[in-house]
């Protein structure tokens, strides 16, 4: 006998958890259910994030998502609490910095002026003025930065349980379990398989499973330009402590680095990085790439001690990197993707899971209008590229 769910969220991570969040404080939404496979998260891309979140995007969706994102993380206690207890995600507002050498400073300006009219507090500095306000920072070829202030990083791993602690105060269910079919009739999702044997008619499937996502989608003959891509990070510590108040930095290379505790985390895109789940930590890329980068933009790093390194996957939009949200348009209703993240969906969840809800319930986006980021564009010859992404 199939059990009937009003809605099933494949995948428990931040963007299943928020869906799940944004839909059971919505009385209209029935039942939910989340299955997840692994309640540990070990592999789940929102476990192994960086955590960063900025409002400096290129294309305008991305900026609103942010903006909206942000606004939430800041009030979290008023979202998220559970019997009077408000989580702690960290969020921390130390900035984020776009650094740009010669060739790329007019676009890096442009950015600036693109994000400054959709409302973001982002200053193009000076090498001169970036020297001033960052102690510790090396200039050397750099010809412009762009700086956005209320920016910064959180928890993930935080984040992820506050939403899921909610959810489930507010009734949703989770359960440990593997989705292995989807059975279609006609336009609708009539049953979801369990690798435990389970069978669920769904009213509603979301398909939140990240970098596993586009196998979910397979499984109904949908085809998803999304792949998974490995992507790395590095923590380590050094000496001079006063580079703590260093913000996220996004070099003209596509190194990264922030503080993390007392020390830091980096990472950079090996370029050419074929698709796979691949969670293998190179770290003669390490030490023959990313260590020689760090101590070119921050002296100090020179004399950095590595602490350990992590892997995990970005489920990267090889179309547009921007995400994917909504129905399989004119093919199956009741069926909804979100994902395609490529970097930037611990940041966006609170918005898109909310915009989900909004699918679902009302069967339109009634705050923000995402439609701009449905399936269908790849027909219409996709979207604009987000180029803001590391
Ligand atoms: C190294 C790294 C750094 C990053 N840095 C940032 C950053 O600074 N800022 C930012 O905003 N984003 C960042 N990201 C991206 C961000 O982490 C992701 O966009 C976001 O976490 C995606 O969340 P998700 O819920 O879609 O995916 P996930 O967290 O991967 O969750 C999907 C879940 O689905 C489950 N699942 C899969 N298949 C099945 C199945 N068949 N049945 C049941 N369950 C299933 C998985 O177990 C998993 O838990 C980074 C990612 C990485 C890897």
């Amino acid at each position: 006998m199939a059990e009937a769910v009003d809605v099933l969220v494949i995948g428990g991570g931040v963007m299943g958890s928020s869906a799940a969040y944004h839909l059971a404080r919505d009385d209209r939404a029935g039942s939910i259910l989340v299955v997840e496979r692994d309640p540990t998260y070990a592999r789940s891309s929102t476990a192994l994030s960086a955590g960063g979140i900025r409002q400096q995007f290129t294309l305008a969706e991305n900026i609103r998502l942010s903006q909206a994102s942000l606004a939430f993380y800041r009030t979290i206690g008023e979202h998220l609490a559970v019997d009077g207890e408000a989580p702690a995600i960290g969020l921390n507002a130390q900035g984020y910095l776009f650094l740009a050498e010669a060739q790329g400073a007019a676009k890096l300006a442009a950015n600036v002026a693109f994000q400054q009219h959709h409302g973001v507090p982002v200053e193009a500095l000076s090498p001169a003025a970036l020297a001033a306000r960052f102690p510790g920072l090396s200039t050397t070829g750099i010809a412009l930065g762009a700086f956005g202030r209320e920016d910064g990083w959180m928890d993930p791993y935080s984040v992820l349980q506050a939403f899921r602690r909610k959810a489930r105060a507010l009734g949703a269910r989770y359960t440990q379990d593997q989705v292995v079919a989807l059975e279609r009739q006609g336009r609708r999702v009539q049953a979801v398989r369990l690798a435990s044997g389970q069978v669920i008619a769904p009213g509603t499937v979301v398909n939140a499973a990240g970098a596993w996502a586009p196998e979910i989608a397979q499984l109904i003959g949908m085809a998803l330009p999304v792949v998974p891509v490995r992507r790395m990070a590095f923590h380590f510590l050094t000496a001079d402590r006063t580079l703590g108040a260093l913000p996220l930095v996004i070099d003209a290379d596509g190194l990264w680095f922030r503080p993390e505790g007392a020390g830091f985390i980096a990472g950079k895109a090996i370029a050419g990085e074929p698709p796979g789940y691949n969670f293998a930590v190179d770290y003669d890329y390490f030490e023959t790439t990313i260590w020689p980068l760090l101590a070119r933009r921050v002296p100090a790093f020179a004399t950095l001690r590595l602490q350990r390194g992590w892997a995990g996957l970005y489920d990267l939009n090889t179309r547009d990197a921007n995400m994917i949200l909504g129905p399989w348009d004119g093919e199956v209703d009741n069926f909804i993707v979100v994902c395609g993240f490529s970097g930037h969906g611990l940041q966006h969840a609170p918005a898109v899971g909310r915009a989900v809800a909004e699918l679902i319930l009302d069967g339109r986006f009634t705050t923000l209008d995402l439609s701009a980021l449905g399936f269908s564009r790849f027909a219409r010859g996709a979207l604009p590229r987000e180029e803001n992404v590391a």
